[in-house]
């Protein structure tokens, strides 16, 4: 995975800049003209600022400095000129058609149009321009088409090119290198902002949220100056990162504790998360069986129930969230009843080892595959969040019970999961040590990101 780095890092750059500058060679051209149309002016500038005003010959200044940057302008135009081939990339916008999109990229041959219009094989483009996907083309200096490409979706790609007898167009499966993104963050507000910030996908941050939120309430713990160093998986073609996988390891130090961990793919292909010596960074249980939520009604041996208007009391928790919103079974276990039942609603039962049990209520709807006997594992999507029975919004009522005794879930102490393996105890140990080397290298360079 290392060894590949410098290679693919070298291939894809200097692609991604000359895309670049073709759009900065216009921008400077714009900027050129600009300046030419300013002389006059420049001209009337320079002769106030001949008067000892340091103002007015600051600004003289300022756009010969400018002027400097003519050689790069050069280099762009006599690209422009020559008859030499360049790649255009555009997004594809929401009220694109085939032509505007083509006219874009640059593309005036009838030929292309024709052939990308009507050919079968170049049809994913022509019936399929997905807002926000891109595309390249690469034509010559009259606006001929030489070869563009295509994403469809995450795994294949539409290229088109020509040879003697015209073009021709076939999908080809993407090919990808994988490599490992490195980043950190401060946090300042939230996590997301931080992550935002830092161009730390989505993907990554819910990942990260999971991983330490058996230590860390990241709705209340997080203190400014908080920080962050990452190391994931992410997959690249031609230079463009098209998807990411698992973090690998992590450090988050919180309150001016740092918390480390690390990921540990078994043979069967399980993920899981482990301290730099081998405890699992997993609970046996999730503590809310929701990916965000709030506390609307919390554990009680007695309140005013809000429908019956009568003192009862409430032996789970209730999370309001929207409807639809996902529910996770919290931990392994088999359901053994998913129905409906009085002021629970829809409603799903787990059993789990060590004699819990746990209970989802007021669902909307389950999720497929779950019925009774089914075995689900722990974060697994077990239904979605609704109103059903007894609720006067949509809500999720949560209880966990031991030994048939219900426990305010908020509060119970949750086993952890098992520690590694000791037959994988070596290969994670050796693992770590290459995942801390790296975590040690951007927290002591002084790069954001390595990518
Ligand atoms: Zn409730």
């Amino acid at each position: 995975m290392q060894s590949n780095e410098p290679n693919n890092l070298e291939n894809s750059k200097p692609r991604i800049l000359t895309q670049k500058r073709s759009t900065q060679a216009r921008k400077l051209e714009l900027s050129w003209i600009i300046a030419i149309s300013c002389l006059p002016l420049l001209a009337i500038a320079t002769a106030f600022g001949i008067a000892p005003q340091t103002s007015i010959s600051n600004i003289v200044v300022k756009t010969i400095v400018e002027e400097v940057a003519l050689p790069v302008l050069e280099n762009a135009s006599s690209e422009s000129f020559t008859p030499e081939l360049f790649w255009v990339t555009e997004t594809i916008r929401r009220d694109d058609t085939l032509s505007s999109l083509l006219k874009r990229l640059n593309i005036h041959n009838e030929e292309a149009y024709t052939f990308l219009r009507t050919h079968h094989d170049a049809s994913p483009l022509a019936s399929q321009l997905k807002p926000g996907q891109t595309v390249r083309a690469q034509t010559n200096a009259n606006g001929k088409l030489i070869e563009l490409h295509y994403q469809i979706n995450h795994d294949s790609v539409l290229e088109v090119a020509s040879n003697d007898s015209g073009y021709f167009a076939k999908t080809n499966a993407l090919v990808f290198s994988k490599h490992t993104v490195l980043k950190s963050a401060t946090i300042n507000n939230s996590l997301f902002g931080a992550t935002d910030e830092a161009g730390i996908p989505d993907a990554i941050a819910m990942q990260l949220v999971d991983i330490f939120s058996t230590d860390i309430d990241f709705q209340t713990d997080l203190r400014k100056g908080d920080r962050l160093v990452v190391a994931y998986e992410a997959e690249y073609n031609e230079g463009l990162q098209i998807k990411v996988g698992q973090v690998l390891s992590a450090e988050l130090t919180n309150d001016g504790k740092t918390y480390s961990a690390f990921m540990f793919r078994d043979p069967q292909g399980h993920v899981a998360y482990y301290t730099p010596d081998g405890k699992s960074m997993h609970k046996s249980f999730l503590r809310s069986p929701l990916e965000f939520s709030r506390i609307s009604s919390g554990f009680s041996l007695g309140r005013l129930h809000p429908i019956l208007q009568t003192m009862r009391a409430h032996k789970g928790v209730d999370y309001a969230a929207a409807t639809g919103t996902r529910v996770k079974a919290s931990g392994d276990g088999i359901v053994t009843f998913v129905g409906t039942k009085g002021g629970y609603g829809n409603v799903v039962v787990l059993q789990h080892a060590s004699q819990v049990s746990t209970v989802y209520g007021h669902l909307s709807r389950f999720a497929p595959g779950i019925r009774q006997g089914a075995k689900v594992s722990q974060g697994e999507i077990i239904a979605f969040v609704g109103m059903t029975g007894l609720a006067t919004g949509p809500h999720l009522h949560y209880e966990f019970l031991l030994n048939g005794e219900h426990r305010n879930p908020v509060t119970v102490a949750l086993p952890s999961a098992a520690p590694i393996p000791s037959i994988h105890k070596a290969n994670f140990l050796a693992q770590k040590a290459e995942y801390a080397a790296q975590l040690n290298l951007l927290r002591a360079s002084n790069f954001a990101s390595i990518e």
